[in-house]
Parts: C-alpha cells; structure tokens; sequence
C-alpha cells in the first residue's frame, strides 16, 4: 500500500479561501473588520518569526493585524495592562500571546487575563476546562489540535467509533487533539514517556496522531495497514548535505511507514501549515461571535 498523501499546505489554502470570502461578507453586510493582536515580549528570533507570519497572513487574508512588542525586561505589571487594553478594544477580536515568555512573567496569569472572547489560542483555562468536559463547547480550540482535526475530516477519515491513539501529553498537543477526538466520539488512547509497548498500542490504531518530539520513532511496524497518521511532530537533524547543515523530520519514519499507512501527513507540510490557518478561523470566529453572528 501507498498511502495517501494529505497535503496541509493545500488544504491551508482551501481554509484561507474559505477565510477570504467570509471577510467580504463580514465587511459588506456588517462593516466589520477581524482583528488580531499579537503581543511578542523580548527579541527571541523563534518567536520574532512566528509573529510575524501571523501578520502577514492576517493581511492576506484582509484582517487588520495589531503588532505590539514589549521589551526582553518587560514587567508583570506592563504586560498585564496591555492585555487589558487589548481585551477593551472593541476592534481587537482575537489575542495572541507569543509564547515562550521571559522568565520574569508569569505565563499562567497573563493567558488567565485574556478575555475568554479573545482567546484565539485557546489556551484560557476556563476554554481548556470546557474542552475536557462532555457536552461542552470551549468558545476556542487550540489551533494545532484543531489543525490535526481539520485534516483528517477534509481527508474523509472517519472519526466516530475509529481506534485513535495519541503518542504525546502536552498541554499544546498531546491532551487537547486527545479530547477532540474522544469529542468526535473515538476511542482515544493516550501515550506517554512511561507508557509500555508503544509499537502494541499504536498497532490498534485506525488514527495515530504522533505528537512526541523524537525524530522518525513511529515505523512502519507499529502502524496498522491503512491507519491515518497525523505527525505533529518538527525535529532537525543533522544532514551535511542540506544547506543549513539539518533538515526537518517529523515523529514518524515517513519512508517506511507511507508503504503501510492510509493517509499520511508529510513533515514539512502537513500539520505545519494547518496551525496559522486555525489562528485565522479562530479571530473570525471572535469577529463573527463579537457581531452576534454565532453564539
Ligand atoms: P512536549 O515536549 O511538550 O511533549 C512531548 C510529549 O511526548 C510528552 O507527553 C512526553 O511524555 C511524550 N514523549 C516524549 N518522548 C517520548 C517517548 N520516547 N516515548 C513516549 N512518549 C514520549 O512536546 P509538544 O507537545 O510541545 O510537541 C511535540 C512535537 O510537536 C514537537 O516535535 C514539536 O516541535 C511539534 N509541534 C508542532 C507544531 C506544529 O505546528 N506542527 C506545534 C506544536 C508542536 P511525558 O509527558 O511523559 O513527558
């Protein structure tokens, strides 16, 4: 078998389609512009570039984008006032914190203080509270796990009553992409570091989501014929050859395991592109909701 090829980087660009047209409607019939607000404290060049991708895809998908950058000492005090502001401003319907923080701040609070209205990130404890909870709805998801979600329905993988198995825990990754599967209504498995006999957990199945952080560990043989692997996984490795001196790889072995799988996501390309294209839909869900449209 050959599995087939999801393509994120594609449907990223059905999604900003999708974006597009909304934001037409939005503007003609309600006169109302999305607006996003990213925060980026310190001059981290991981956290520079990502915020900067928001921006520009926020222009191109006819967002207003709001860039606020506090400096690297920047204090407790400073950044809490700022997301008030923000959280006040009728024409900001989505917050972005760019994480990591600098160590002086408490992360915990500030993502606390973001209005639950704005949380495009999802990560608001009351959101993530909800997102655990059967028959509740957070007004957020968080955007990768939604993004792995989104692939494997735009692929046509059945998700109700599959077998699904989530190599990961993370609080970004691993536990929210779990609970919107088992919202979904599969079986959800959970993996870990203190898991035992990974290969004979994963082999059950129907959908793998390998969110880990270990370059290339799912093979071929602990993949069930004709699963979906979704790999969340960004690892760089060592290639002389390449001319940076690494390439990106994901959790899974692709070579090996695209001759056994049904669907597979490439690393990169798969999930990647999926997380900003979330990020969009999220601050239109906010603009929508801030205009009555949805609840
Ligand atoms: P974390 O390091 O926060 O979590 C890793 C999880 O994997 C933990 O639950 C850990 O277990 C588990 N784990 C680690 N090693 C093993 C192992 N050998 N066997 C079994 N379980 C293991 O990572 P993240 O969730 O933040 O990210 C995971 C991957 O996804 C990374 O490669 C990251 O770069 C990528 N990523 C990609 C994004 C995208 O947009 N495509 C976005 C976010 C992340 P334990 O809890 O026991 O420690």
């Amino acid at each position: 078998m050959t599995a087939q090829l999801i393509d994120g980087k594609a449907i990223a660009g059905q999604i900003y389609d999708e974006i597009r047209a909304e934001v037409a409607e939005l503007k003609a019939k309600h006169n109302l512009i999305p607006g996003l607000a990213t925060v980026l404290v310190g001059e981290n060049p991981a956290s520079k570039s990502y915020v900067s991708s928001k921006q520009k895809t926020c222009t191109e998908v006819g967002f207003n984008s709001i860039g606020e950058h506090l400096a690297e000492d920047a204090s407790q005090e400073e950044v809490e006032s700022l997301v008030q502001r923000l959280n006040a401003d009728p024409s900001i319907h989505g917050i972005l914190v760019q994480l990591p923080l600098p160590r002086q701040l408490n992360e915990e609070k500030i993502l606390g203080m973001i209005s639950l209205e704005k949380d495009v990130d999802g990560f608001h404890p009351l959101n993530i509270g909800r997102l655990a909870m059967k028959g509740r709805k957070p007004l957020f998801v968080p955007c990768t796990p939604a993004g792995c979600i989104e692939l494997l329905v735009r692929s046509g993988v059945q998700i109700e009553g599959a077998e699904a198995v989530v190599l990961g825990r993370s609080n970004i990754v691993g536990m929210p992409v779990s609970m919107l599967l088992l919202h979904r209504n599969a079986t959800v498995t959970i993996c870990h570091s203190r898991s035992h006999d990974l290969p004979g957990i994963c082999r059950r199945a129907d959908i793998l989501v390998a969110a880990v952080g270990q370059a290339e560990m799912v093979k071929a043989d602990w993949v069930k014929p004709g699963a979906a692997v979704i790999d969340v996984g960004i690892n760089r490795v060592d290639d002389p050859a390449a001319k940076r001196g690494y390439r990106l790889v994901g959790d899974v072995d692709f070579e090996s395991v695209q001759e056994v799988a049904g669907h597979l996501t490439p690393v990169p390309g798969g999930v990647g592109p999926m997380t900003i294209a979330m990020l969009m839909w999220n601050t239109l869900a906010g603009a929508r909701r801030a205009a009555g449209l949805i609840e």
